[in-house]
């Protein structure tokens, strides 16, 4: 399996995910252009893509979503509350599929585990996404990591986690205090600290690599959350994993999961 995030932040989010000669996106808040852009500086035509799966209804989720499945024919896979909370932004698009909170689906080889995040919006969700040799969990836009997130991350691959801000520079940042208390809020985003805690929790033999994202421009800095994840895994006494930052203004690195079927993964 390979995946890349196109792009991360609250300006827009993308991730690229393939296997098997599948491909498909995770979020489209980026332009339709912009897409296209990031996917050619990965070597990937736009037109390769299924599908496109929207975590949330936010715009810097979903705003590219509609444009993409019109010009390139692509199903929308969303649960009900997203899409009625994105239904203007999406207006017409090709096709709908409507998957359930807490129910696997398929999506030809994937097998896709929505599950609840916790987040100011309604029914926002992450994926564990399986396509037989690898799994990769996605999981940003959450104020906390709940019992059920532990539960559905433990045992992948890859995964891609929210690393939002460092506590002390959004105390000490321009955000007013309405706006810090949401990001700090258990519906909001997560922090250096907790998301290094809960990598740390996740360490396994077969983790094979963590992209931190949705890193904020205003109150994080890259360095700060890679230092705070690479610090909690290294006191983990356990092979250090490969870790990357996913980027705002471009796409971060592709990265390739070696098949695991032989290591005896879940
Ligand atoms: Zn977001
Ligand atoms: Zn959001």
């Amino acid at each position: 399996m390979q995946f890349c995030v196109l792009g991360s932040g609250s300006k827009g989010n993308a991730t690229y995910v393939a296997a098997q000669g599948r491909a498909f996106l995770i979020d489209s808040g980026f332009s339709g252009v912009e897409i296209e852009r990031r996917l050619a500086a990965i070597g990937v035509e736009t037109a390769s893509l299924a599908a496109i799966l929207l975590t949330h209804a936010h715009s810097d989720h979903t705003k590219g979503a509609a444009v993409l499945a019109r010009k390139y024919n692509l199903p929308i896979y969303a649960n009900k509350g997203t899409l009625a909370a994105a239904a203007k932004m999406l207006g017409s698009v090709p096709a709908i599929h409507e998957f359930q909170t807490g129910s696997s689906f398929h999506l030809h080889h994937f097998r896709i585990h929505p599950f609840a995040v916790c987040h100011d919006c309604v029914d926002p969700v992450g994926f564990v996404i399986d396509n037989g040799s690898c799994v990769l969990g996605y999981c940003t836009d959450t104020g906390m990591v709940s019992r059920l997130i532990q539960h559905r991350l433990t045992g992948c691959h890859g995964l891609i986690i929210e690393c939002n801000h460092d506590p002390d520079m959004l105390k000490k940042g321009p955000y007013p205090l309405h706006l810090q208390q949401r990001v700090r809020s258990s519906q909001g985003h997560l922090a250096n600290n907790e998301a290094a805690r809960f990598v740390a929790e996740l360490l396994h033999d077969g983790l094979q690599h963590v992209v931190l994202a949705h890193i904020s421009e205003t109150n994080n800095n890259p360095a700060l959350a890679y230092d705070a994840v690479a610090a909690a895994l290294q006191a983990g006494k356990k092979p250090v994993t490969g870790i990357s930052l996913a980027w705002q203004d471009r796409a971060g690195e592709l990265i390739t999961l070696v098949d695991c079927v032989e290591h005896g993964a879940d």
